[in-house]
């Protein structure tokens, strides 16, 4: 049986966390190293990406991959889902047109229908044929003359403002409106620590930090070496491990000498605060070619007038140099020493300023009434990990090297109970289960926790690393 196996996880992000939640689940012994304080506490996650609708770049069975771990996630991790739809505008000057996006809504809704058909717990993005709905300019002139109301309830109540603020004359129409949402890294952190903190199987050490791995005698199981908060040395032994480091699991790989070829990418977001906002806004984006100056903008929305801005320019959330790829003799691509100062959170104050403004600036020339936002606190940062050598591939999930050695690979949040329910296929070949309980309704303890508990714990993780707590809040939820 697969529950006298023991499981080393290391690195607690998402990927990690899900992973030893899906086993402490299902009462298979393991033990998770985090060399943070708390879980869950890497690069930002902002978006479920419920359908891959913010790249148009990526292929559609990328895009239904992403649908269906999205509808998964949300099952799993009830109460992190910021439910507000995304609209998605096409400027002028960008050669993309809405026709060409729609093809791949209408197949996007059927893929939804067909999931909801399967199982009806599976409706967690709305009616399906609300999935998406287009606006042209007679439908937006007219929406411009209604007052948005409190909370947004319908597609046409969430597209007021868009209709009111934007100048239809830059846009190709029409609009479209999307169940894309948001999704809250607090309430994620908060789910899988309150869950793991209930279930016996599992071990969390956080400051942890594994340094060294290698097979024991048998050459099957391995011994894991890791210094504590204390800076006290220890060796645990399992028979399973599982590298989910991130951005550094080539660190790992490259231990035992596992070859690998990977990219890993630094980028950032920024927090602005819009005090003349006195809508709910959906989350609304600007297609534009990346690393152009005319690179995307994004504007994610959360309560209180708190706003999460993206542009795909260098200037914003790109940088020169981000991105690095591996080479034969290492898996693990290297950053420049820039990226190291930011990633140890050490940002210069002028930096945080002029990225945070020319967030403002990119978002505010869609936007003119965005002009009177300001900085509203740190950016949201971190670097993340791409397997293989394509730079846009979003829906990705593990792989595995030589024996009981998996790497979890995500590049979306929404992929790693696909990395969970791999590497319990991949235990169980050996050991097969008898318990036939469905993937999704395993997580009894996990489901068992309340959205106040789950959020008053978010709001304290948001304080602690220094950001506002309205970014922990679910929409309709205000600041006290
Ligand atoms: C600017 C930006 C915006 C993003 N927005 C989104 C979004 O909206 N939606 C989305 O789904 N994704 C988004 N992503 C991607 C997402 O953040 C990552 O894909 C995801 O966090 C990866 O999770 P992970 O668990 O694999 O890695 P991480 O979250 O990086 O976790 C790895 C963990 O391993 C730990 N670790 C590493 N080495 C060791 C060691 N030796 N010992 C102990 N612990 C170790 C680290 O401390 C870390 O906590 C964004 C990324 C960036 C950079």
């Amino acid at each position: 049986m697969t529950n006298s196996i023991s499981v080393g996880v290391v690195g607690g992000g998402m990927a990690g966390s899900t992973v030893a939640l899906r086993l402490a689940e299902q009462g298979i012994n393991v033990t998770l190293f985090e060399e943070g304080a708390t879980l869950v506490n890497g690069p930002p996650i902002c978006h479920l990406h419920a359908g891959g609708n913010l790249y148009r770049e990526i292929s559609d069975e990328q895009c239904i991959t992403l649908l269906r771990q999205s509808i998964d996630t949300l099952r799993v991790f009830s109460h992190t889902a910021n439910i507000r739809p995304t609209v998605i505008a096409i400027p002028t000057h960008d050669n993309g047109n809405p026709k060409q996006l729609l093809a791949r809504l209408k197949k996007l809704r059927n893929e939804y229908a067909n999931l909801v058909e399967r199982d009806h717990k599976n409706q967690v993005l709305g009616p399906v044929d609300d999935y998406f709905k287009l606006y042209d300019r007679d439908a937006l002139e007219a929406l411009s003359k209604e007052t948005s109301p409190i909370t947004a309830h319908t597609l046409d109540d969430w597209m007021i403002p868009v209709a009111k603020n934007l100048n239809l004359d830059e846009f190709k129409l029409p609009l479209i409106i999307v169940q894309e949402y948001g999704l809250s890294i607090f309430r994620i952190a908060a789910t899988v620590s309150l869950a793991l903190e209930k279930l016996d199987s599992c071990k969390v050490l956080t400051q942890s930090k594994v340094t060294h791995i290698q097979h024991q005698e048998d050459n099957i199981g391995w011994e894991i070496a890791y210094t504590s908060a204390n800076h006290s040395e220890h060796t645990i032994k399992v028979d399973y491990l599982v590298n989910a480091c991130g951005y550094r699991t080539g660190t790992l790989d490259d231990i035992p000498g596992f070859k690998r070829d990977r990219l890993v990418e630094f980028k950032a977001a920024y927090l602005a605060h819009w005090p003349d906002c006195k809508e709910e806004w959906p989350e609304v984006i600007f297609h534009g070619e990346r690393g152009t100056p005319n690179g995307m903008a994004q504007l994610t929305p959360y309560p209180g007038g708190y706003f999460q801005l993206h542009g795909m320019t260098e200037e914003i959330t790109l940088f020169k140099e981000g991105i690095v790829a591996s080479s034969e003799h290492s898996a693990q691509p290297k950053l420049g020493g820039l990226f190291h100062r930011k990633l140890s959170d050490r940002w210069y104050q002028t930096e945080i300023e002029d990225r945070s403004k020319n967030a403002i600036e990119h978002v505010a020339q869609f936007i003119p009434s965005f002009c009177s936002a300001v900085v509203g606190g740190n950016p949201l940062f971190g670097a993340q990990q791409i397997p293989g050598d394509d730079p846009s591939l979003r829906a990705a999930d593990v792989s595995f090297a030589g024996v009981n050695y998996a790497r979890a690979e995500i590049v979306k949040a929404s992929s790693a109970l696909e990395v969970a329910d791999a590497i319990i296929g991949n235990l169980e070949q050996d050991a097969p289960n008898q318990d036939c309980q469905k993937p999704l309704e395993r997580f009894s303890t996990t489901h068992s926790l309340n959205a106040d508990e789950i959020i008053s714990l978010a709001k304290k993780l948001a304080d602690d690393r220094n950001f506002p707590t309205a970014l922990a809040l679910p929409f309709g939820q205000y600041l006290s």
